[in-house]
């Protein structure tokens, strides 16, 4: 009695290699459809093949020789090109057909032609040993390529095989074994084993390197998202610091903004007091009405304020751009005017809206505004022009300084991050304007204006 009947240890690793691969492609039928199928087929062929192999003293020889060395050196081929479209490699799938079927021809001749039964063992196994060593190369550049531990078993086993197939080619080549599938001697029965061994690690391994993909691609996605939510709450710190530092520059403004209503209404309150001595005076009607408004006028300059330096939700709503072009002016305008710089607003005729957040607007308007009132300083003439025009779905708005623009070396910085040129300032103003341009569904660029000067273009998408 033989330790090992070969035929049944063949039928055991063909029916292995049969349902653990239909197992893999069952569970990875969603994703990956090529290489997950190409995996299937080549566990399909090499399964066959050793069934058919186990089967040789029953079923026809053109079955069990031919058909089943084809299928045995088929196998490890469609799995090593389904381990290269995972490396997103080429696969010929046509020559790779072409050369299996060269070799089976050789195999048919050596076999039906000469009847040289050695030659034929020899080349069979070659054809094998070589099909594995492809696979198990295939199998460590993906290793190497995604540092997959399930793919390094799979060389690690492929290659097992390739090297005892190669050692069976040398056994019988100095004549230490018989040649044919069917010894029963040490060599045969490692094979074998090595066979149904790497049949569970080759279909564990090629769902592993799936699952690890996974595991990994929901790490990366954990870090993007960790990474995201700390940018967009530093993000938020900046503009929170950014609207702080304006508001230095606004409460400048304010002092005079509110001084000549106040003055007005102190003046207005003198005359009320003279004309109630005088009473019955139709004009008291008109003072008090002069006295609201003015009260109305120094209570908005308030409110501007408060709502931009307060403001950290934000808050879209249909915003006409002419509108938040004037509060931003009216905020500016002291600094404008202290500093002798000379504003000129042009507005389309008809309205023009969009869907933002207004103090997110303002923001951009404000960090335009004075950066170009900073840019103008030391010419003779300070001169900014807001051109305001709708083209196709989008608005621009234009802000052109006659400052001496920007220099060669800056135009490609400009705008990044911390990018200053200024002893005081932080390079986050444009940085942040930019932000919240793209957030809105518009974009920000500052280049230099052909008169000179530089010139900001935001665009947004208008809201009709
Ligand atoms: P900061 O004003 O703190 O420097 P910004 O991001 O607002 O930060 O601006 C970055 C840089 O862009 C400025 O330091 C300046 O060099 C350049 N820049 C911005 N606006 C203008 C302008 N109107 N003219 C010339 N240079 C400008």
């Amino acid at each position: 009695m033989t330790p090992l009947h070969l035929p049944t240890a063949y039928l055991i690793a063909g029916i292995l290699y049969l349902i653990m691969p239909l197992v893999v492609w069952l569970m990875l039928r969603k994703q990956h459809a090529l290489s997950n199928t190409l995996w299937y087929l080549g566990g399909l062929s090499f399964g066959l093949s050793l069934i058919l192999l186990g089967m040789r003293d029953k079923w026809p020889d053109a079955l069990t020789y031919g058909f089943a060395v084809w299928l045995l050196v088929l196998g490890p081929l469609l799995r090593a090109c389904a381990l290269r479209h995972e490396l997103q490699k080429p696969i010929h799938l046509t020559w790779m057909l072409i050369l299996s079927v060269a070799f089976i021809a050789l195999y048919t001749v050596f076999h039906a032609v000469l009847n040289d039964a050695s030659l034929r063992f020899m080349w069979s196994s070659f054809g094998a040993a070589a099909a594995f060593a492809w696979l198990a190369l295939s199998a460590r550049a993906l290793y190497k390529r995604d540092l997959s531990i399930s793919a390094q078993w799979i060389f690690y086993f492929y290659f097992a095989l390739a090297v005892l197939l190669c050692l069976r080619v040398v056994s019988v080549l100095f004549g230490w074994s018989q040649p044919t599938a069917m010894t029963t001697d040490l060599l045969s029965f490692v094979l074998i084993t090595c066979a149904v061994v790497t049949s569970i690690i080759g279909n564990i391994g090629f769902l592993g390197v799936f699952i690890e993909r996974m595991n990994s691609e929901a790490l990366e996605s954990a870090k993007v998202q960790a990474r995201q939510e700390e940018s967009a709450r530093l993000s938020e710190q900046i503009a929170q610091l950014d609207r702080r530092r304006s508001v230095g520059e606004i409460a400048a403004s304010l002092a005079h903004e509110l001084s000549q209503p106040l003055t007005n209404i102190y003046l207005i309150t003198d005359r009320i007091e003279l004309s109630l001595q005088q009473i019955q005076d139709e004009s008291l009607n008109k003072y008090f009405a002069d006295l609201n408004r003015n009260t109305q006028k120094a209570g908005d300059i308030l409110g501007r304020i408060r709502t931009f330096i307060q403001s950290k939700n934000t808050r879209s709503e249909r915003v006409e751009l002419s509108q938040v072009i004037t509060d931003v002016s009216a905020l500016i305008h002291d600094l404008a005017y202290n500093e002798s710089v000379e504003l000129q607003v042009s507005l389309p005729p008809q309205t023009l809206a969009v869907w933002a957040d207004p103090v997110q607007l303002s923001q951009i308007f404000m960090n335009l505004l004075r950066n170009a009132i900073q840019a103008t300083q030391g010419q003779a003439s300070r001169q900014l022009q807001i051109r305001v025009w709708r083209e196709g779905p989008m608005a621009h708005i234009t802000l052109t300084d006659n400052g001496p623009g920007l220099p060669a070396e800056a135009l490609s910085q400009v705008g990044t991050a911390f990018f200053t040129t200024k002893s005081d300032g932080l390079g986050v103003g444009l940085s942040i304007s930019k932000s919240i341009a793209q957030q809105h569904g518009g974009s920000l660029s500052i280049g230099n204006s052909p008169s000179g000067g530089a010139v900001v273009e935001l665009q947004l998408p208008v809201v009709d």
